[in-house]
């Protein structure tokens, strides 16, 4: 028996959504026809064009990340530790793949544009997943002055504290530094391979970066997995053992809140799904 009833719903809508399909395709494909298109964003649109504030909250965040590098490092020389901060690195980086994944997951199955804090970027989640590869043509500081920001605020005042401990510092500098550039990774696991850095590719291929074909999944039905956008590496273990859906049922019973991806999604993201060539897998 499943510890997950409300996946009956959702079972038994597909089933009937495939039945449809299957027994009125004509019906199917006229009502998607004619359903009006998503007017997409020009490419000279200054939503996708970043400010100087926004380039300079990139700016901070670059500069907290490499204070917390240069700590480790210079700690470490004086100190002669190689191997803890660089496992400790190492660790960072398996961090922020899971941190990325856990507020990808939050942000885009709870609150709105009205939620404090969050707001805007549960706005722009959304906006995300109604035009996939928009994020394609967001220039570079427009896409990463909210971590530049988040960075700042949060990892600067713990390198002022803790700059003298090189195993956390190297924790910490890898962790923020892959926080803060995963919208980054995020946006060449949106682009096709033949427009992206042959060292891009070939670290996305290494599992280094999230693949392509793995966050194309997220774009997919059922919507619900695939959140993690620095390595992709926990991906796998979190979905296979159905750990958000699992958290999404604690939420449900304690708060009574349910998740937008057990049915409530936008219709807008599957239609853009059906329609747009980068949810398609790139050549
Ligand atoms: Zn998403
Ligand atoms: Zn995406």
């Amino acid at each position: 028996m499943s510890i997950l009833p409300e996946h009956h719903h959702l079972q038994h809508a597909a089933a009937i959504g495939s039945h449809l399909a299957k027994t009125a395709p004509k019906l199917h494909k006229l009502a998607i026809n004619t359903t009006p298109l998503i007017t997409p964003p020009k490419l000279n649109d200054p939503s996708l064009k970043s400010t100087w504030v926004q380039r300079a909250w990139v700016a901070t965040g670059c500069i907290t990340v490499l204070i917390s590098l240069a700590s480790s490092i210079i700690g470490s020389i004086h100190s002669h530790i190689w191997l803890e901060p660089i496992l400790s690195g190492f660790v960072g980086y398996l961090f922020a793949d899971l941190a990325t994944g856990v507020y990808h997951w939050g942000i885009d199955n709870y609150g709105d544009s009205s939620t404090p804090v969050f707001g805007s970027q549960i706005e722009e989640f959304q906006g995300h997943h109604k035009l996939p590869w928009s994020i394609t043509k967001r220039q570079f500081a427009n896409n990463l002055h909210v971590l530049g920001r988040v960075i700042t605020y949060i990892v600067l005042p713990i390198d002022m504290i803790v700059h003298d401990q090189p195993v956390l510092m190297g924790f910490v500098g890898m962790a923020s530094g892959c926080i803060l550039f995963s919208q980054q990774f995020h946006a060449w696991a949106h682009r096709t391979k033949s427009k992206l850095p042959p060292i891009v590719v070939a670290l996305q291929d290494a599992g280094v970066l999230v693949s392509r074909s793995q966050h194309l999944d997220h774009h997919r039905p059922p919507y619900n997995n695939n959140y993690c956008i620095v390595s992709g590496v926990w991906n796998r273990f979190l979905d296979d053992h159905r750990l958000f859906e699992a958290l999404e049922m604690v939420v449900f019973l304690k708060l009574g809140i349910r998740p937008r991806s057990w049915g409530e999604l936008n219709s807008d993201w599957t239609k853009e799904a059906e329609d747009s060539p980068t949810t398609t897998y790139p050549p």
